[in-house]
């Protein structure tokens, strides 16, 4: 049994994409902008001795661009390299991601023949308006259509959706993430919408057609997808685009581009379990302890303590004080 589980990721950028979607320029937010298959070894191996003897599970991840969207030689080429690290016993499986409508009958049929564990699916909403306006070339429909026939095959689907999508709101994203669940999604990525420059968004965003979300209203909107994943036993594996994503070069425009998107989002979950609590209280005591997990209270605080001083203000608190508690579960908090 391996005791921790990291992907080894090889971005494949914008290749076979003819869409553009209004929010992407792939080329940045890989931070890769050309792709030789020949590299991908080097770069699969190169991980993988920087993983050593250690306990680690790994998967070998297709990221980037739309997987199944590439010509056929290339992707079969890419998965049979993928599973000989699998044979060898290097790796656990293979993951990619890919567009709804580049799953079909035969592509399920190629993907057979390979060890996948996850197919990470870009669903980015379920409201066939917000999707229109993104320019995201395929429906609502077509997305249930692609997730049935990978569960049918039985490969484990990722959900990828975004929060602050053109025309989207926190209703939007709230029904999008409740059929994330209802398809029978096993885990879910989280994405706030961040302006890239070169791109249709920053376009409109620079017409005042289109205002970016504030990182604060990001937290707050990815708090509630993330409430609707919890409630429903959904896996959330990621809140944010990460470093290696590469936004803190000059392809970023504008948008909630934060380094610890998901700690926020998380303190912004023990912000709301901890104010139900004292809600539900006759009378808040002057001074407030607060049991939360153990190895939590960083989150439950907030960044810059911004949850401790936000409830002081909030329920006129002279002092509150967080204690870790080892019996209580993740987000369960103790008065
Ligand atoms: S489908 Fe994916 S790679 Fe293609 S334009 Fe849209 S976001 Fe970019």
């Amino acid at each position: 049994m391996k005791n921790t589980h990291v992907n080894i990721p090889v971005f494949i950028p914008h290749l076979g994409c003819p869409n553009l979607c209004v929010f992407c320029n792939q080329r940045a937010i890989s931070g890769v902008r050309s792709f030789i298959p020949e590299k991908a070894k080097n770069e699969i191996e190169t991980v993988l001795s920087s993983l050593g003897n250690r306990n680690t599970a790994a998967e070998i991840a297709f990221f980037g661009g739309s997987f199944t969207g590439i010509g056929r030689d290339l992707m079969t080429k890419l998965l049979d390299l993928g599973e000989s690290y699998v044979k060898s016993g290097d790796v656990t499986g293979i993951r990619f991601s890919t567009r709804p409508d580049y799953i079909d009958e035969e592509i399920i049929g190629i993907l057979k023949h390979y060890t996948i564990t996850a197919a990470e699916l870009g669903i980015q909403s379920m409201s066939d308006r917000v999707l229109k306006e993104s320019k995201r070339g395929h429906t609502a429909e077509q997305t249930e259509t692609a997730v049935k026939l990978l569960k049918d095959a039985g490969f484990s689907v990722v959900g990828q959706m975004m929060v602050g999508l053109p025309g989207s709101d926190a209703e939007d994203e709230i029904r999008t993430a409740y059929k994330i669940c209802e398809m029978g999604c096993t885990a879910a990525r989280v994405y706030p919408t961040v302006v890239f420059r070169d791109t249709e968004l920053c376009g409109r965003m620079q017409r005042g057609e289109y205002s970016p979300l504030t990182v604060e209203e990001a937290v707050r909107r990815s708090a509630d997808v993330l409430e609707v994943f919890l409630g429903n036993n959904v896996n959330c594996i990621r809140i944010g685009l990460c470093d290696s994503e590469n936004l803190h070069g000059t392809e970023y425009a504008a948008g909630p581009n934060h380094p610890s998107m998901g700690e926020l989002v998380e303190g912004e979950i023990y912000f709301r379990r901890i104010c139900q609590a004292l809600d539900s209280l006759e009378e808040v005591p002057e001074f407030c302890t607060i049991c939360v997990p153990a190895g939590e209270i960083s989150k439950a605080v907030g960044q810059k303590r911004c949850n401790k001083l936000r409830i002081e203000y909030k329920y006129n608190v002279k002092k509150v004080k967080f204690i870790e508690n080892s019996s209580l579960k993740r987000y369960n908090i103790l008065l």
